[in-house]
């Protein structure tokens, strides 16, 4: 039995039982994992509700074997992201993020790099109102850290570049550009070069200045799907919290909150 120590950030919660918890988090150093919380829904003083999702926690916890679920001793919050929570909107994108590295990580797998990034885009929403060109970023990267960098720099058929006045296409099944003469069929976006310049500044600069990135209102209508088509053609299912999303209008071409 080993006992270990790090930060985690709570991605999934069930009930488990009569009075435990099964709780799936994201950690720094050993990737995804779920534990069962004893007592969680009896004592809520055991927990302190520090085991909700989206919440930042350093998590103790009793690892038996190298498979299988683990033993959750105790939580202590180090964020609660109370401001993303008071938000409807705001608290859907969070959850997507926390979806997509649910579904995107293979458990146990330490990828400390995806974990630097969702606490990142988390504080961004906690600090900004304004959540949907974040998301972008988030999205671009999860794909790259996941092994699924969408192709940026050339035509995928003739490895022309993308130069400016000529029409471009992203192929979702492809994962990758395609010039006007190798547009193929099947479903594709039209991309702008602005569009492409700024998805490839987004998979390659640091994660600290990535968040600088800003995009216009044409990247923004041409970014809203493709990125989740691209994740949703990998994981081969829809992401549920989509749903919220959708419902509070989030997702809509010309939304006036994702064009500040
Ligand atoms: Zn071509």
């Amino acid at each position: 039995m080993t006992i270990r120590q790090d930060e985690a950030i709570i991605l999934r919660t069930r009930d488990y039982g009569e009075s435990d918890r099964l709780i799936t988090f994201f950690s720094r150093n050993h990737g995804q994992l779920t534990g069962i919380a004893k007592g969680a829904r009896r004592s809520k003083k055991r927990f302190v509700h520090t085991l909700e999702p989206l919440s930042y926690v350093l998590i103790t916890y009793a690892d038996r074997s190298s498979s299988g679920l683990v033993r959750i001793d105790a939580s202590e919050l180090k964020d609660g992201f109370i401001d993303i929570r008071n938000d409807v909107t705001r608290l859907g994108y969070a959850s997507l993020s926390c979806e997509v590295v649910l579904e995107m990580s293979p458990e146990r797998q330490a990828n400390p790099h995806l974990f630097a990034l969702l606490n990142q885009y988390l504080k961004q929403l906690e600090e900004k109102a304004e959540p949907e060109a974040p998301s972008f970023l988030f999205l671009v990267r999860v794909l790259s850290l996941s092994g699924y960098a969408p192709n940026l720099q050339t035509c995928l058929r003739c490895g022309r570049e993308s130069t400016p006045g000529q029409g471009w296409f992203f192929s979702i099944s492809q994962g990758g550009l395609l010039c006007e003469n190798h547009r193929p069929g099947g479903k594709v976006y039209q991309v702008s070069l602005g569009t492409v310049m700024l998805l490839r500044q987004a998979q390659h600069l640091p994660l600290g200045k990535v968040w600088r990135l800003r995009f216009h209102r044409q990247s923004r209508d041409e970014c809203r799907f493709l990125l989740l088509d691209l994740i949703r053609h990998h994981l081969e299912k829809d992401l549920k919290s989509l749903r919220l999303l959708h419902q509070i209008g989030a997702l809509e071409a010309n939304n006036s909150s994702a064009h500040p």
